[in-house]
């Protein structure tokens, strides 16, 4: 078996019962994730839609798959009929995709709102003043009667790659604060999980008030 179990247990440990966990298996195998299931393991996160169906299929249904990397509007075809919780939604267009697909297979999906916190330079994730304007567009578009197929229920964020812890708190910080706001602002009562945190940084995540850390090469080795 080669996953660290070792890891993992500490890592459920300093986790205590309020803040989930869920493995990220990406270029993993099927048996490793199948080693961490037989732990009772049940929450696992993918970034490309080809590989996350392929597993999906070879793997035990009762598993709540996350998808944690940039979705395209139209793959969301492809995940909507079992997806647990996506976490990178960043447009209305794809935020409307994904209640499309959704209605398409009657069942709700769960999405986070991706926040861009780091100081890096990448084509994902809103702004705060973005968030903003997104927030409302989705009141107004529930107001009407629309998105009814999908539940907002939480920001995710991913700080900047760097050993400065300093700055790596300041933006799960910041991350922590959006989410405190977006909570009374957004019209969806299923607003509860903060998605922050992974094997470099989740123990700052958890001290800034995380409630869901996204963790792989910790448990499963380097990828
Ligand atoms: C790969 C990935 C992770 C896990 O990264 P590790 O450093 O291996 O823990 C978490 N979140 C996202 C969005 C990722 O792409």
């Amino acid at each position: 078996m080669s996953i660290f179990k070792d890891n993992y247990e500490k890592i459920l440990a300093s986790l205590g019962k309020d803040i989930a966990l869920v493995a990220v298996s990406k270029t993993k195998t099927v048996s490793d994730i199948q080693a961490l299931y037989d732990l009772g393991h049940r929450d696992f996160g993918e970034n490309y839609v080809q590989e996350l169906v392929e597993k999906q299929e070879r793997l035990p249904h009762d598993i709540r798959w996350h998808f944690i990397g940039h979705l395209q509007s139209n793959k969301v075809k492809y995940i909507a009929p079992f997806v647990h919780l996506i976490h990178g939604v960043d447009s209305l267009k794809l935020l409307k995709e994904i209640d499309k697909q959704a209605a398409k297979n009657q069942r709700k999906i769960s999405c986070l709102l991706q926040v861009h916190i780091a100081t890096e330079e990448t084509k994902f994730g809103l702004s705060e003043v973005e968030l903003k304007e997104f927030i409302e567009q989705i009141n107004q578009e529930k107001s009407i009667g629309a998105l009814q197929f999908v539940k907002v229920s939480g920001l995710m964020g991913m700080a900047s790659f760097t050993d400065e812890k300093e700055k790596v708190r300041e933006e799960f910080r910041h991350l922590k604060s959006m989410f405190d706001n977006a909570k009374i602002n957004l019209v969806d009562n299923s607003f509860s999980c903060l998605s922050m945190g992974m094997s470099a940084d989740y123990q700052i995540a958890i001290e800034e008030g995380t409630n869901m850390v996204r963790i792989g090469s910790l448990i499963f080795g380097e990828r």
